[in-house]
């Protein structure tokens, strides 16, 4: 399998974190790889926040943190002007104060994007030819040990999510800024603006305000951790996406396969493991038909259990986001009509791929995200230092391999 091929070339890397010179040298890997296929894949290069994601709570947590000491100080009305100024920026999300930190931790990163145009047959001109972008981030992660530790909670959700899926039932309501990957900082801003609007005549509100001002300040000294930083190999998450990518291209270059009606863009983005990400570039500089043009997202692929998901919830908030729901509905009812899928491919919400985020932000519609779980939700592997190739499930990259060629099969022949 071509994947397999490629993401033995791209683990002999240490690693690929933003930025940085591994990073660079996968992009470079990925063009000879497109090359060797007979695909001249362009390189788009624009400028990012290195360690942006861990500091990109520092401005919101900074503000908070003068909302509460203003707070102790009796000085209601500017606390509540600094916690709302602190409230904007957490809400911004995906940052776009992260320009400020481009400026201090510059760095430079890469997307891959190669094309196929469908086949177009003599005489006959196919009218607004639809385009997918097969897409799957090719940086890694920063080591998250705290996830370890998180990760059961994360696991709780998705197997909520699944067994919704599975049995379709309504799933208990629980508050979204829980299911949220940031559900310590949400409390944390939640716990703020109760203690400022308490009176000011409340008992212990200066211990109460004093408590919080040193989450906060964990939170800020975070920002300590990026000297630090190690970034883990990600066979997982997403070596194996992003060489799906590639055995993609390979497929639908082949005479045999090409596509009667979809042009093909496959798009390795650099940079989605932090707030700035290769996906924004995409969407603002590479010019494409953006109405006729559907997402489909390759991340995480190899662990026990198949998925396609519905949608995004990797805000701070932990508010979902519906991918598109026609095309959605379209992948749903060629999973349900087929039997090799039952009992193998499930579905759900999860913390996806935040490249889809940004694609929805602009305007983009995703089909949906190829993705995959462990029984019991993350699989450990998920950005720690053993996220490596001896742990990849290759019965199951095989089984989204197949999905992914029939989605794309089936919506070039289907899907109006
Ligand atoms: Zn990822």
């Amino acid at each position: 399998m071509k994947t397999r091929v490629v993401l033995e070339k791209l683990m002999k890397l240490p690693h690929r974190g933003a930025g940085t010179l591994f990073e660079r040298k996968a992009a470079k890997l990925l063009v000879q790889e497109y090359k060797i296929i007979g695909l001249d894949a362009k390189l788009q290069n624009y400028s990012i926040a290195v360690h942006g994601s861990v500091v990109e709570l520092f401005i919101p947590s900074m503000f908070f943190m003068c909302a509460l000491l203003l707070n102790t100080m009796q000085e209601k009305q500017l606390a509540a002007i600094a916690f709302l100024a602190g409230l904007l920026t957490y809400l911004n999300y995906p940052y776009s104060f992260m320009n400020v930190y481009k400026w201090i931790f510059h760095g430079k990163s890469k997307n891959v994007i190669a094309k196929i145009d469908h086949e177009s047959r003599e005489g006959i001109k196919v009218v607004n030819p639809k385009t997918i972008v097969i897409s799957g981030h090719y940086d890694t992660a920063p080591e998250t040990k705290v996830l370890t530790i998180l990760g059961q909670f994360y696991s709780y959700f998705a197997r909520q999510d699944l067994k919704a899926g599975r049995e379709n039932i309504e799933l208990p309501p629980v508050p979204f800024f829980l299911k949220s990957p940031m559900f310590l900082n949400n409390l944390g801003v939640l716990l703020t603006l109760l203690v400022i609007i308490l009176p000011s005549t409340t008992k212990n509100l200066t211990t109460y305000s004093l408590i919080l001002f040193g989450f906060f300040c964990i939170v800020t000294l975070t920002v300590l951790e990026f000297l630090f930083v190690k970034y883990v190999p990600g066979a997982y998450d997403n070596g194996v996406g992003t060489s799906m990518v590639l055995d993609l291209a390979e497929h639908f270059n082949k005479k045999t396969n090409k596509l009667k009606h979809t042009n093909l863009i496959f798009l390795n983005t650099g940079s989605e493991e932090g707030p700035t990400r290769g996906m924004e570039h995409f969407m603002k500089q590479y010019k494409f038909d953006k109405e006729n043009t559907y997402f489909l997202n390759l991340e995480s692929i190899g662990a026990e259990i198949v998925m396609v998901c519905h949608g995004e919830s990797s805000l701070p908030t932990g508010y979902p986001i519906e991918f598109d729901k026609k095309a959605f509905n379209f992948v749903m009812n060629l999973i349900h009509s087929k039997e090799e899928y039952k009992g193998v491919v499930k579905e759900g919400f999860l913390p996806a791929c935040s490249d889809m985020l940004e694609v929805h932000k602009q305007k983009g519609k995703v089909i949906t995200q190829i993705t995959s779980i462990a029984p019991n939700g993350m699989p450990s592997q998920y950005h720690q230092m053993f996220d490596t190739i001896d742990l990849i499930k290759w019965d199951k990259v095989k089984e989204a391999r197949a999905l992914a060629i029939d989605i794309i099969e089936e919506f070039d022949k289907r899907f109006l």
